[in-house]
């Protein structure tokens, strides 16, 4: 059976990637590990894993029809997750209307029957992959206003240079 490897995420355009760029770069000294190239940078909405390739293609074909509610997010502060030894970009607070939008994208896909993690929504941009040291730097770049109106599906394919992402489906934007 074929499957996808499927994620849906913000796609942030190439101004605010530079700009995340940035803070992958600033970090990197106290940090080290590697950074994510700057076209590969996202917040995850929601990991699906392996999807069977008749359900991708039902999830490619409904996903412009998914209305994500426009808003914004702001990014102020660096994080680890230790065990994947990632340094990211994250908000503070989650915002409600993320949260929100997060949820209801998770009740749209039960209905593709898909069940919703059990671990709270932590949103966030990885920027370095295998770092040294448990500790984010201590001070951030200014923060940055992340206004979002749409939603990509990604297929995650592993390649021999790693994993690369492929964009397979768009929501539409929608108006404010
Ligand atoms: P690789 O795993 O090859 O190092 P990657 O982590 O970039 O590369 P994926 O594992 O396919 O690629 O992950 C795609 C996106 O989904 C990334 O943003 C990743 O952080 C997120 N993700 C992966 N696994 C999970 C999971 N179990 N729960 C939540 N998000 C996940
Ligand atoms: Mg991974």
């Amino acid at each position: 059976m074929s499957t996808l490897r499927l994620f849906y995420a913000l796609w942030p355009e190439p101004d605010l990637a530079d700009t995340l760029s940035t803070w992958a770069a600033q970090a990197q000294p106290h940090s080290h590990g590697r950074p994510m190239r700057t076209e590969t940078l996202h917040m995850t909405l929601a990991f699906l894993g392996s999807v069977e390739k008749e359900i991708a293609d039902e999830l490619i074909d409904a996903t412009p029809y998914h209305r994500l509610q426009p808003g914004t997010v702001t990014l102020d502060r660096y994080g680890v997750f230790a065990r994947p030894r990632i340094l990211w970009a994250g908000p503070e607070q989650t915002p409600d209307s993320l949260q929100a939008s997060h949820d209801g994208l998770w009740l749209w896909l039960s209905a593709f029957g898909f069940a919703p993690p059990t671990q709270p929504f932590r949103p966030h941009v990885t920027l370095l992959r295998n770092i040294e040291r448990n500790d984010p730097p201590a001070d951030a770049p200014p923060p940055v206003t992340w206004r979002y109106d749409r939603m990509v599906l990604v297929a995650s394919e592993s390649t021999d240079g790693g994993s690369r992402y492929r964009v397979v489906a768009r929501s539409k934007p929608q108006p404010d």
